[in-house]
């Protein structure tokens, strides 16, 4: 079965439309237009991930974020994606700091939204199992990326990666067919406190390509024009 996604936003054409993505998706879905409701069926259900939009009526978001963190025990809090609306950077870096794992800017490709959704489904432990790959090891092609190591090799040849590049690798290859946003990338890299700065993520794929495609005649990470990067299993 699906993971079950709760829906919090107030706008019902909205919530219904991503409802039914989410359903044909496989995923199982709930949905509350304000934040009380919300708040009580966090508390009360068991949710893998929550999509929770900020402008709501009566309890906001952020304080839906805040009050589900302090009353739920750690464990049982399922992890959040954020609606922000455009250029609302004070929400997002609220909400970031009151426990949510990532944030979508309205209005969004559907797309994205159920990419964003993978990635913290996968990173928050109900995502599909990663198969038997082995513990720390990520391969692409010829390329060996080693976490405990902290080494990437191609085709036996080590690549001398800094720190940041590193991450940025390591970042892709863990979610390999996911088109990652520059947003989230940067996260994952550099930290949050970066939002905005979402050039510096094409800087680090740029030393990444110099150091592996260039090198070895391979084309890795692939720009998604508008939306970010992705390392292709097939390729
Ligand atoms: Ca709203």
């Amino acid at each position: 079965m699906g993971a079950h996604i709760l829906i919090v936003e107030d706008e019902e054409k909205l919530a219904r439309f991503v409802e039914l993505e989410l359903e044909h998706e496989g995923y199982t879905v709930s949905k509350s237009l304000n934040g009380r409701d919300a708040l009580a069926m966090i508390l009360t259900g068991s949710y893998d991930l929550v999509l929770l939009d900020i402008m709501l009526p009566g309890l906001n978001g952020l304080e839906v974020l805040r009050r589900m963190q302090k009353e739920a025990r750690e464990a049982d809090t399922p992890p959040v994606i954020l609606l922000t609306a455009r250029d609302a950077v004070m929400d997002k870096v609220s909400g970031l700091d009151a426990g949510a794992v990532d944030y979508i800017t309205k209005p969004f490709a559907i797309e994205e939204l159920l990419a964003r959704i993978r990635v913290a489904l996968k990173l928050h432990g109900h995502g599909e199992p990663a198969g038997q790959q082995e513990e720390g090891i990520c391969r692409w092609g010829k390329l060996i990326l080693d976490d405990k190591r902290h080494q990437v090799k191609y085709d036996g040849a080590e690549v001398t990666v800094t720190n940041r590049e590193f991450q940025m690798l390591k970042t892709l290859l863990e979610n390999m067919d996911i088109v990652l946003s520059r947003d989230v990338l940067l996260e994952k890299v550099c930290g949050y406190h970066y939002v905005g700065e979402t050039n510096v993520v094409d800087v680090y794929v740029r030393f990444l390509r110099a150091k592996i495609d260039e090198v070895y005649g391979v084309k890795m990470i692939q720009t998604v024009r508008g939306v970010g990067y992705v390392i292709k299993s097939g390729d």
